[in-house]
Order: structure tokens, then sequence, then C-alpha cells
């Protein structure tokens, strides 16, 4: 069931952090980074510029106050106040009179998309630039003059980040990372900041068998910062998720990590695979977000991405129309179940020996005989069976246990002490959660024992 107060929390989250110019250092992140720290606790550190991160280096900080190309009698006609996104990221002051010859060069536009702005960043290379829709240029006037004020600081400051850390007792450590540099862009990546913020929330208030750990960076540089900070921790990591692109209208999607059958893999296709949800499966691939800088050899951790309307492949991406009326904080939640049920997996997947293995152990005379046998629980909804992305509601609901005298007796025969649940989930098709329950019944009745 979705709680409403998650639901209305994330369509806080999303309201309140969208207009906010965030870039990957700046002003814009740290009151970005103290919003989420309201709603869920980690710690935030700053990297100075100048800082080397492996082949990188902390670049200037970045911050701006007003940006605008005003025509000859003063009128705004592009300006930073109506959308961030005019200003290309990074961009060095400027306050000028320039031809239209001489201001084109510095314009970006989306022939294609006529009333979308583009997204354009420019953090190692110092220059600056407008972006503004192809609507918007064609009106400008060829002959015009034009006022050009850019009012923004590039100067040594810090790179910020945040981290969280919760502590298992399993000894295995696994990472959800999201970033934070993108100005007023929603799908990606402002739904994946919310989604971790809330996946942080929640998880903090459970006891959990494995550690995770939780960082929010700017993209890249931020993984570098970090990951440069944190290698012998970086190598301990067991395998990770980044979070992004989580909110969109399309389809739910996953990419793997760099293994393709990496535990984490295989969780998360038995998590769509019970809720017979549809989803698109993107092989690893080189390009993406920072699983390029967690998976790279240095550190080989696998990481994959569980989305909905994965980045690049929306026609919105990178653009002003990915805004608050593309997403909804009710797909931000879907997805957010999609992790939980994944994590869910993640705890429940030990490995069972029977104490019982000569035969079939008498069931009766230990009350565990199912009492009611053949009993199978039908999926709660969605009786075309057809499973729409947009309407589908993602819950354990969904999900249909087997009749639950064969799972105990597939458990008892499965458990030789080297085979996990999940293996035997995957062997049986019986839904993790009820092989969870019924091995609990199993190890109280004194017929199984945690290997690990
Ligand atoms: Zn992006």
């Amino acid at each position: 069931m979705t709680d409403i107060s998650t639901l209305q929390l994330a369509g806080d989250l999303l309201q309140r952090l969208f207009p906010i110019c965030r870039s990957i250092t700046g002003d814009g992140v740290r009151e970005t980074l103290e919003v989420l720290r309201r709603q869920a606790v980690f710690e935030v550190y700053e990297v100075p510029s100048g800082t080397a991160c492996f082949d990188w280096t902390v670049p200037d900080e970045w911050n701006i106050r007003e940006a605008f190309i005003a025509d000859a009698n003063g009128n705004r006609l592009v300006d930073f106040r109506a959308s961030n996104i005019h200003v290309m990221n990074y961009s060095i002051p400027v306050d000028a009179e320039l031809s239209f010859e001489e201001l084109a060069p510095h314009l970006h536009t989306l022939p294609d998309l006529p009333d979308a702005i583009p997204y354009r960043t420019t953090y190692y290379n110092r220059n600056w630039g407008f972006c503004l829709t192809q609507n918007q240029f064609d009106a400008l006037d060829r002959c015009g003059r034009y006022h050009v004020r850019i009012d923004s600081d590039l100067k040594p400051g810090s790179l910020t980040f945040g981290e969280a850390f919760l502590e298992g007792t399993s000894g295995q450590e696994f990472l959800f990372s999201t970033y934070c540099c993108h100005p007023s862009l929603a799908n990606d990546n402002l739904s994946g900041v919310v989604l971790w913020t809330l996946l942080l929330k929640q998880l903090s208030q459970r006891k959990t068998r494995h550690s995770y750990r939780f960082i929010i960076i700017p993209e890249t540089i931020g993984a570098l910062a970090y990951l440069s900070r944190n290698q012998e921790l970086a190598r301990k990591l067991a395998g990770g998720l980044v979070i992004t692109t989580v909110a969109g209208p399309g389809r739910f999607g996953y990419k793997t990590t760099f293994q393709g059958n990496h535990l984490l893999d295989r969780l998360v296709r038995l998590t769509f695979k019970e809720l017979g949800l549809e989803y698109i499966e993107y092989p690893f691939d080189v390009n993406g977000s920072d699983e390029r800088q967690f998976s790279s050899p240095g550190f080989r951790i696998p990481v994959g991405t569980i989305c909905k309307d994965k980045y690049y492949e929306y026609l919105y991406y990178h653009t002003s129309l990915d805004n608050l009326d593309f997403v909804r904080p009710e797909n931000l939640v879907q997805t957010l179940q999609l992790y939980l049920l994944t994590i869910d997996k993640l705890e429940q997947n030990r490995t069972y020996r029977s104490l019982n293995p000569h035969g079939e152990p008498m069931l009766g005379k230990r009350g565990l005989y199912p009492k009611t046998g053949g009993s199978i629980k039908q999926r709660a909804a969605d009786p075309t069976g057809q499973h729409d992305a947009r309407s589908y509601q993602v819950s354990a609901d969904h999900i249909i246990y087997g009749n639950e005298l064969d799972a105990i007796r597939w458990l008892l025969f499965l458990s030789d002490g080297n085979t996990s649940l999940l293996e035997v989930a995957e062997k049986t098709s019986f839904p993790m959660q009820q092989l969870h329950d019924v091995a609990c019944k199993l190890v109280e009745g004194g017929l199984l024992d945690v290997v690990f």
C-alpha cells in the first residue's frame, strides 16, 4: 500500500526543490541538502576547489544571481528568473552590448523541439552561453543590439556532498548513490534526489542485516571526489544502485551492473517478476551515470539502476520540458517501492541447511503441516492481465503466493547449506517473502538452520 504521507512528502519535496539553481558546486547544492536534511539524517562535507581526485581536480565554485539578454529598450527577452536553465551552467560573468552576430555563437536551441529550452553546461571550459527555445531564437531581431548580462562568480570555494551510513550486522555493505547537480530538471534528476531521501528516511527506521551507505553527490566530479577520499571503503562495497530518473510517465527500466548477473541484478529481476510488472532491461553500458566511476577497474563495484523513464531515452531529457508536469509523485513512490522490495529480498537472502536431511521430516507432529492446503492467493488487481506501467500500482499485495505445503517441501529439499533463498525462489517461482516466512517457521520448528 502506498502510504499517503510518503506520497505527500514526495510531492512537497519536488515542488520545494525544483526551482533551485543547482550545479556541481555552489549554494544551490547546499540549500538542496539542507532541505533534505529536514527529512533524513546525513552528514554534509565540503571538498575545497583545487583538490585532486585521481585524474580530475575539484573546480572553482560557481554561484549565480541573475542573467538576461535584453533588447535596446531594456526588455528582457531571455531571463534567468523565468528558468535557471536559460543560462549555460557554469557560465563566467559577462556584461556587454553585442550585435546579433556576436551573440549568436553563445546561444543554444533545440530546432526539433522548438518550445523547449535545452540544458547545457560548461564546467571545465571557461565560457558563457544562453539556452533558449527555438521560437525565442527565431524572434530575435537580426539587426538588433543586445545587452547581455550574467552576474555569476567562479572562484575558489568547495564541492558539497552528503553521506549517511546505516550499519547492519552482516559485514556486507551496499551503496545507494544519487546526483544533485542538475538545476530545474525534474526526472533527471530531482526525482532521484527525492527518492534517495525517502529511501534513506525509511531504511533509517529499520534494523537491517546489511549495511547501507547513502551518498548524494554532484555527478562525475562528486563521485570521483568521494571515491578518492574513501578508497578502502569503496573497494569493500558489495554492490550498489545509482538512483536516477525514477518518476517519468514512461516504462520502468533496469540498467544492469557490469556483471549482468550479480546478486543485485537477480534480485531486481525477481522483484519485477514477482509483481508481474513489465520493464525494459538495459544491459550495462559505459555511458550513463556514476556507475562509470564506481565500476571502473580500480573499484569494480557492481552498480545498477532501477528507473522509470530512463535518462537518454525520453524526448524531454535535458530540456525544460522535463519539468513538474512531466513527473508524478505517484510514479516516484512506485519506483521507491521497487527499491524497497529489492532491499527486502537482499535482507531475506539467507542460506539454510536442513537439520533433518535423511528423508522428509514429519511435519504434523511439529505442528508445521499447513492447515489451509491448496489455497493460492490470486493477483489482487488488474483482471486484464495487462500491466500498464503508467497505471500499475507497485505493491507487495500484487505478489502471488504459492501452495504453502509445496513451499515447505521445496525449501526443505533445496536447503543443503549451499543454496541461497534467492536461488530457491529462482528455481521454484515461490515469492521470496513466502519462502522467508516459511523458512522462519522451519527454523523455529527445528528443521532448518541458518548457515549465513
Ligand atoms: Zn543529466
